[in-house]
């Protein structure tokens, strides 16, 4: 599928659930209201519009939520898709986990064909762990990653830089992620959704990080593309990666290939702009695979130029309502 701007729409990411077992300040209010069941897909839904997608010619699939692991029954998901690898059209198919139930799920989760999972881990402070989360224990998540690397996963830790809470502390995360062989990137904070607090407290540009983080290591600029808007950078002490999501002060939107499914089965066609189409309805109507993909088709043709994130102390309202645990991170 091509895009109105000549863009390969090969990457879909998949939200499970719009629910958490914790409650990051960026991401969700400490009430969340969370969606009835009745308006959340199926994970045979979910399926279907997979299958759609990778008939379309999507050759990646990342699982996301909320947590996608606190969604019961996902396995049946993952296996249902990881059949699809290889011949079936699916090169790669991964995960957004906070890592609290990777102890649980990484042998199946291997075992289904998933290679490389993202953790989102934003500081290795215990209690500034539980401060970011509001109620988690870093315990959890470090057995989760831990968990995941000896089932053979390769593992990315996802950290959002958030200034004064750990910007301090992003050179020993590079450290600590060089030591045990995983790739790190950070994510400026992005305007999505009510949270309870001041964004612009929070946003840290990363052009100040890497600026600071070069100081001390050697980052070497690298073509190394994931299919996603990280610009990554060798770490010649460390020999991982560190990739920066800069959509505040980097637009990426030139090279997106992804759109997104929320667990409601909209889709979006940009993480950032409001315009969406409903697969809910299309899914119960009793529409035919040829309907399907026909709709699919007709909301990639509708896929923005990109977005239009502002954090500033003019606009205190979120540039999109939604919360990044409703579309996928
Ligand atoms: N629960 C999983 C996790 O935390 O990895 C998957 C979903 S979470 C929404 C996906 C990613 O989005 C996480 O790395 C999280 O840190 C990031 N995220 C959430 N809200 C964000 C925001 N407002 N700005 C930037 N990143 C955000
Ligand atoms: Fe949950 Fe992930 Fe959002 Fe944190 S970032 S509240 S772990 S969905």
């Amino acid at each position: 599928m091509i895009d109105p701007f000549g863009r390969a729409i090969t990457y879909l990411r998949v939200s499970v659930t719009d629910r958490c077992d914790l409650r990051c300040v960026y991401c969700m209010a400490e009430d969340m209201t969370f969606l009835p069941k009745a308006e959340i897909l199926s994970l045979e839904e979910t399926d279907r519009m997979c299958a759609a997608f990778i008939r379309l010619g999507t050759t990646k699939i990342r699982i996301t939520g909320g947590e996608p692991l606190v969604r019961r029954g996902v396995m049946a998901l993952f296996d249902s898709l990881g059949a699809r690898l290889g011949g079936g059209g699916l090169d790669e198919l991964t995960l957004t986990s906070n890592g609290s139930q990777l102890v649980r799920y990484a042998d199946a989760l291997h075992a289904a064909g998933v290679r490389r999972v993202n953790v989102s881990l934003d500081t290795l402070d215990p209690a500034t762990f539980t401060a970011v989360t509001r109620w988690g224990k870093i315990d959890k998540t470090l057995d989760g990653i831990f968990a995941a690397k000896a089932a053979g996963l390769a593992v990315k830790i996802n950290a959002v830089a958030l200034k004064g809470v750990n910007e301090d502390e992003l050179d020993a995360m590079l450290a600590w992620c060089g030591a045990h062989g995983f790739d790190l990137c950070l994510i400026e904070t992005m305007p999505m959704g009510d949270i309870d607090g001041d964004r612009t407290e929070q946003y840290l540009p990363l052009s100040l990080v890497r600026s600071r983080l070069k100081r001390r290591w050697t980052l070497d600029e690298t073509s190394y593309r994931t299919g996603g808007p990280a610009r990554y950078y060798a770490v010649r002490e460390t020999g991982t990666r560190i990739g920066f999501i800069t959509p505040m002060t980097h637009n990426f939107c030139e090279s997106c290939n992804r759109v997104r499914l929320t667990c409601t089965g909209t889709l979006y066609m940009c993480l950032g702009q409001d315009d969406a189409a409903d697969f809910r309805r299309v899914l119960r109507d009793g529409s035919s695979d040829a309907a399907l993909d026909a709709a699919i088709v007709a909301a990639i043709a509708r896929k923005p130029r990109g977005h239009d994130f502002v954090i500033d102390r003019r606009q205190q309202r979120p540039a999109v309502a939604r919360h990044m645990s409703l579309t996928g991170g």
